[in-house]
């Protein structure tokens, strides 16, 4: 036939190149504009000129010229390529009537119905005779059906290399005809079919076939394949009983449509149902389901049965598997023994009753993307030196731990899914030194991590959030690294540190728990470091019951409570922390709290940066404590503590408090720029100062009231927005080699009836803003406002007022009260209520309106913090 159209002859092979179900269907077939639009451009025509095609050529015309084919390869045309032109244009002048009639006058649709009587050698060959035949021998709706016939995969498997099968739907792979060319890969494979042998044994075909897996794996055995595993297809049912040992490289893989795993189940009652032994390098077994199901009534010991065991000097690949046993002792997998080094992936180890996974004694392997979940024991095992890779593995709903490693076990653990466990996430025993790296440990219904017992461990950019118990625990003599985590959301604390445990617990970001962010306790010895701890809803470090650890450069912030509390005879040591805008107290020191705080930066306190009560005597030493809502550090109820070389500026209210009973001892501080006093002393307040430089605060450098009876000796008092020192309500103190000079108020100021030690103290350049209001005339009120407490001499009104707690001072009672009935109070430290405004007279010396002040007749109170003792 003349090739009347080019465009027309290049129609056809692009029809052969469909991919997929290319089959067109012989009713339908002038639905062509349906198929060229599903095709793709492989061969490089573009899209327009296919859509161009006239919609009535048929789909098998090889009468028209087409262009040139490739040659064949290994027996089998490399559908990659085109066919090789075999046909020679002038044959039909020779070939007899009948030939004739054949190759060129029958249709494709008839052929193709002749063709689909024939089995996959036939195919074969008849592809051989022209292109005609090759094209239509090679349709893939006759091959797609051949396959389901021997497979019954419902997508082409391939075998790109041993241990390695993948499923690859039609459209997706780069072969013009995927069923043939799985048919070509796995056509060495043996297969075991009860009853169907004739349908492998038929004519045209001769493919091994078996009723059972044992003589499929005999026959396997006796008639290796060279280079390559044979492959044992087990199709469709429930084999029962055969106990299955591999110990060569065979491939055991189910074959069925559908769900194939769940489609073909070996099952076993009196033993393990899979073994692979030493021999099996590379052999495989995918896509099936492995029970065992021991009789209960049975008295036999299963702890040493199991699913799936692979022994020593093996390494199979186990490939989407489902495995479940029964079995109230053991595991569903046990893989153990020197040399022991499976890849087990895509498996779904599920529902077990008791361990899902365990590796031991030395054994090695890759365990990857499995689902190992709801089990009655462990979701993994890991003992005993072996040492797995398990990545990306989906641990979950265990009834028990989520992985244990124990008695030495190893592991390198990376990107698991681990949550919702009855037990800890990952729990560490004994000896064991897991590396477990970036997983999730999640909503687990205890702890997250749990090391003990000497556990070590390396835990590294992990995500440990929401669990129920802290995110990790450390306790007895365990040693882990916990390093770059995220620990948030826990529904009690973050780390967790008790019976003596250890631990190097650095560059976390802990944040967001119900408790503390790190607790340590119990004669534990942690080095803490370079940590955040910030936005907890309870305290950031907690050390108590004679809790240590090394505390060093963590920034702790914006907790709820207590930034960091130390209490019942700890001793940590912190240094060159950041501890900061907390809503409570910076750091807190009671009951018995002790050792050293060095070097930090303490600042932004909703309440005192530092307290220190009930018997705790830290070390406080080099600190910044600044910033804060109320006070620096305060002392008391007892609190003793040496603090030195701190600076202590800019907070709300006093430097330093100390009161009730407490006996500090502060040497070298500077205490400056306070928004209140330098130091105040009250209510029983004892404690040595020396040496510190107190200095431009807005309220009395050292304040000293109520029964307090201090030491200061060698300090300089300077630049103070009011007095120097005042001695007031009954207190004493012993002053000696003190140096006051230029504060506003005056120097020394004592109340009436105080008389204090004073010895060899240099008080000079004062400005004496008080004494010369008073030679002025003016009312003390106009330089001390309600906030500040000029000592002088203040009296009473009868006439005015009944009440003693008012006091005016003299200019006010020589003008406002002229006439009326006064008598002097005390010189001591008040504010003019006359110029204030309280009174019921209008003071004369003082026009504006002020507020009440009934309440402050004394510095503001410190705040306390009231901090809950939960551990
Ligand atoms: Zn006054
Ligand atoms: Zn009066
Ligand atoms: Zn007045």
């Amino acid at each position: 036939m003349p090739s009347a159209s080019y465009g027309s002859s290049r129609y056809y092979p692009r029809r052969s190149r469909r991919k997929g179900n290319s089959r067109v269907s012989v009713s339908n077939r002038n639905n062509t504009a349906e198929t060229c639009a599903s095709g793709s451009s492989s061969n490089g025509i573009p899209t327009t000129v296919m859509n161009s095609q006239p919609p009535h050529n048929p789909p098998y015309d090889l009468r028209r010229k087409s262009p040139p084919y490739p040659v064949l390869e290994n027996g089998f045309p490399n559908l990659r390529k085109r066919p090789r032109r075999s046909c020679s244009v002038n044959t039909d002048i020779f070939s007899p009537p009948a030939a004739h009639y054949l190759q060129y006058e029958l249709p494709d649709e008839v052929l193709l119905t002749i063709f689909s009587y024939l089995l996959e050698k036939d195919l074969c060959r008849l592809s051989q005779v022209c292109k005609r035949f090759q094209t239509i021998a090679n349709d893939n709706g006759l091959w797609k059906r051949l396959y389901h016939n021997i497979f019954e995969y419902d997508i082409p498997l391939f075998n790109p290399e041993p241990c390695k099968f993948e499923f690859i739907p039609p459209n997706d792979c780069e072969y013009a005809n995927p069923w043939k060319e799985s048919f070509r890969q796995l056509y060495r494979g043996i297969h075991v079919r009860p009853g169907q042998g004739s349908r492998y044994k038929a004519r045209g075909r001769s493919l091994a076939h078996f009723d059972t897996v044992q003589t499929a794996l005999d026959h396997a055995d006796e008639n290796p394949s060279t280079g390559v595993p044979s492959i044992v297809f087990l199709h469709a049912g429930t084999y029962r009983g055969e106990f299955l040992v591999i110990d060569t490289d065979v491939a055991l893989i189910g074959a069925a449509p559908g769900n194939v795993a769940e489609a073909v189940v070996l099952e076993r009652q009196s033993g393990s149902t899979m073994m692979f032994g030493d021999g099996a390098k590379s052999a495989y077994a995918g896509h099936l389901t492995l029970k065992f199901t021991p009789d209960v009534a049975s008295t036999v010991l299963h702890h040493k049965h199991y699913c799936l065991e692979v022994g020593e000097n093996c390494s199979p690949t186990i490939d989407h598997c489902i495995i479940r046993s029964t079995s109230v002792v053991g595991a569903a997998v046990c893989v153990s023994g020197q040399g022991a080094a499976p890849i087990i992936k895509h498996c779904d180890i599920s529902d077990c009753e008791n361990v899902g996974l365990y590796v031991t004694d030395y054994a090695h392997g890759t365990y990857e993307d499995n689902e190992i979940s709801r089990n009655a024991l462990a979701g993994i095992w890991v003992k005993n030196y072996a040492n797995p890779i398990m990545r990306r593995n989906h641990i979950h709903h265990g009834r028990d731990v989520g992985i244990f490693t124990f008695d030495n076990g190893l592991g390198f653990f990376e990107a698991n899914d681990i949550h919702n466990n009855r037990i800890a996430g990952f729990e560490v025993k004994a000896g064991a030194n897991p590396t477990v790296v970036q997983c999730e440990i999640h909503h687990g219904q205890t702890g997250g991590i749990y090391v003990h017992e000497n556990g070590l461990g390396q835990f590294i950019d992990n995500r440990i959030h929401s669990n129920n118990f802290a995110g990790v625990w450390i306790t007895s003599n365990s040693n882990p690294t916990i390093r770059r985590n995220e620990i948030y959301n826990g529904q009690q604390g973050g780390v967790y540190i008790f019976g003596e445990g250890r631990g190097l617990i650095e560059h976390n970001n802990i944040y967001g728990n119900a408790l503390a962010g790190i607790q340590i306790r119990t004669n534990s010895d942690p080095i803490v470091r370079h940590n955040k701890i910030h936005h907890g809803q309870h305290g950031g470090i907690y050390v108590h019951e004679k809790g240590e650890g090394l505390i060093e450069e963590n920034e702790v912030y914006a907790n709820t409570l207590a930034g960091v509390w130390i209490t019942t005879g700890s001793t940590p040591v912190l240094r060159r922390n950041r501890i900061h805008s907390g809503k409570q107290v910076g750091v807190y020191f009671y009951d018995n709290g002790h050792g050293k705080l060095e070097d930090n930066d303490i600042f932004n306190h909703l309440y005192s940066g530092v307290q220190i009560r009930t018997g705790s005597n830290p070390v406080i030493r080099g600190n910044k404590i600044w910033g804060g809502q109320n006070g620096g550090v305060l002392v008391y109820n007892g609190g003793l503590g040496l603090l030195e070389q701190n600076e202590i500026f800019d907070n709300a209210m006093a430097g330093v408090w100390i009161k009730t009973d407490s006996n500090p001892t502060l040497k070298r501080n500077k205490i400056f720029d306070g928004r209140d006093g330098g130091i105040c002393i009250f209510n029983g307040g004892k404690g040595i100062l020396e040496e510190n430089d107190i200095f431009r605060n807005a309220q009395a450098g050292v304040l000293i009231s109520t029964q307090s009876h201090p030491v200061l000796r060698h300090n300089r008092i300077f630049d103070g927005l009011a007095a120097g020192i005042e001695i007031t309500l009954n207190a004493t103190a012993t002053l000696e080699n003190n140096q006051i000079f230029n504060n506003r108020f005056g120097g020394l100021c004592l109340a009436t009836g105080v008389n204090p030690i004073v010895r060899c103290n240099k008080i000079f350049s004062n400005q004496d803003a008080v004494e010369k209001a008073v030679r002025n005339g003016q009312c003390l009120y106009k330089i001390s406002s309600y906030t500040s407490f000029p000592m002088h001499d203040f009296y009473r009104c009868q006439t005015c007022n009944t009440t003693g707690r008012n006091a005016i001072c003299v200019n006010c009672i020589k003008t406002c009260h002229a006439g009326h009935e006064v008598e002097f109070v005390r010189h001591d430290r008040f504010f003019c209520d006359c110029g204030a405004g309280t009174l019921c007279n209008q003071c004369q010396l003082q026009g504006e309106p002020a507020q009440d002040t009934d309440t402050l007749y004394d510095s503001a109170e410190p705040m306390e913090s009231h901090t809950l003792m939960v551990n």
